[in-house]
């Protein structure tokens, strides 16, 4: 049988998944990703997965990764609250919704707070010689043959059957398979960083505390760890506040090489995700490109602004214990649906065609259910020798379906509660 050969553009949560759920189905996988090496900038902190996140990683990564994952994630219990500015309960729900699986052994939780580091260095396990760093697609052709060519900025070329763009928000694959894919600016900017629940002024504090004193999260406000994440919101047009908590079940550093075979971890300590966001033109907010210019110690100041002093003081409490040096702003994207399109040798997952707000937490998640759906769709095609196109036409017809709603859900959830446009 034909070994159909595929080019993954982008190394992601989404291609990742992808390239773990082709590989075990018998592809030949490449991986071409932009980023010089791993570590090469900081890839954010806390994630959420939920139930289309997880199935779509017990799917396609093979089982040992998927219990070391789930044994290195924590598991707040499962309810995300929002509260007004003095801390009164608005909404307080479940996570979304759960599945016959999620109540079985293998998932013992619906939802689980990932460290986003974490997971990539367990995704990345065993693709050592699938996945190129360095290497930045700047465009890909179309052959007679019904291949694709790619080349990439060092003058690199690869062929395969099928190209997947899972390549992110800024995507150079949409930009040259759907020119007309509209990618807008939320109107959203946060600055977002970690409070370190171990560092020396937390111990402190819980040593002030007395006796009684549980270890690192004593000095806390218990609230904070009711929900795997609080929206803590000023009122529309006013900035919000996030707050995540981040404790494992199992530390990674020490259950990474403990695991069977080990998987090199780095250690990371328990933390709470934090971010204050405010809509671009709120009067405090400079624009994206100062921001950008702007140090730890700056952007913890700014938020101190943004997040007034009628605020509850927790609120304040909590954001005077940010780590200055983990703070970083971010500009929110969100994609405008693409009417359906032509099936052909290139497709796309993830972010790099649904761009979403963050506060329904499904970016992500979907971008796995795609890597999930991919590799379903590809396998039966090649189990059957009908050619891929035909795969890929039902995956795009599906994930068309499922994911362009969850934009349109995090839009209008975006404006009710965090000021998106
Ligand atoms: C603050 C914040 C919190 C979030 N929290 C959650 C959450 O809790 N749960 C959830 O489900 N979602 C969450 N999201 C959304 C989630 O982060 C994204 O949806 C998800 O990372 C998308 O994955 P992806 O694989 O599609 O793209 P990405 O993770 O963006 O990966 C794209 C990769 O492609 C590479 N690349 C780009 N261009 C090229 C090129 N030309 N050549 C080669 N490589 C290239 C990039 O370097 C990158 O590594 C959050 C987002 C934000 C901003």
């Amino acid at each position: 049988m034909h070994q159909h050969r595929v080019i993954i553009v982008g190394a992601g949560l989404g291609g990742l998944t992808l390239a773990h759920g082709l590989r075990a189905r018998g592809f030949d996988v490449a991986v071409y990703e932009r980023d010089p090496h791993p570590d090469a900038r900081p890839q954010g902190y806390r994630v959420q997965l939920d139930e289309p996140g997880l199935a779509g990683l017990e799917s396609c990564l093979p089982e040992h990764l998927f219990r070391l994952g789930l044994a290195t994630a924590a598991a707040p219990p499962a309810r995300v609250s929002v509260r007004d500015r003095h801390l009164g309960v608005l909404t307080d729900r479940p996570t979304g919704p759960s599945s016959d699986a999620s109540d079985g052994a293998a998932r013992p939780h619906r939802s689980y707070a990932f460290n986003r580091p974490t997971l990539r260095q367990i995704l990345l396990f065993g693709l050592a010689d699938t996945v190129h760093y360095g290497a930045e697609l700047l465009s890909w052709e179309r052959k007679q043959d019904g291949t694709v060519t790619a080349r990439f900025a060092d003058g690199h070329e690869a062929s395969a059957d099928l190209l997947v763009g899972a390549d992110g928000v800024g995507s150079k694959v949409r930009e040259l398979l759907l020119p007309q894919a509209v990618v807008e600016d939320a109107g959203l900017r946060l600055i977002y960083g970690k409070i370190p629940l171990d560092g020396p002024a937390v111990a402190a504090e819980a040593r002030a505390s007395g006796p009684e004193a549980n270890g690192s999260t004593a000095a806390l406000p218990p609230w904070v760890f009711d929900s795997i994440f609080t929206v803590v919101t000023g009122g529309q047009g006013h900035p919000h506040v996030g707050f995540g908590p981040v404790r494992f079940a199992h530390s990674p550093g020490l259950a990474g090489p403990a695991h069977t075979p080990a998987v090199p971890l780095d250690s990371v300590g328990d933390y709470i995700a934090c971010l204050v966001g405010a809509p671009a033109d709120h009067p405090d907010m400079p624009s994206f490109s100062t921001l950008r210019g702007l140090g730890g110690p700056a952007l913890r100041e700014l938020a101190g602004r943004l997040v007034g002093d009628d605020w509850h003081p927790d609120v304040h409490r909590l954001l005077e214990r940010w780590d200055p040096d983990s703070l970083f702003p971010l500009r929110i994207s969100t994609a405008r649906p693409v009417p359906p399109w032509e099936a052909g040798p290139v497709t796309l997952l993830g972010d790099a065609i649904h761009a979403m707000s963050p506060v329904l937490a499904m970016g992500a998640n979907t971008a796995i259910r795609d890597a999930a759906e991919l590799t379903r769709t590809l396998t039966e095609a090649a189990d059957s020798e009908t050619p891929l196109v035909d795969a890929v036409r039902v995956y795009e017809l599906r994930m068309r379906e499922y994911a362009f709603p969850v934009v349109a859900a995090s839009r209008r959830t975006g404006r009710q509660r965090i000021g998106q446009k």
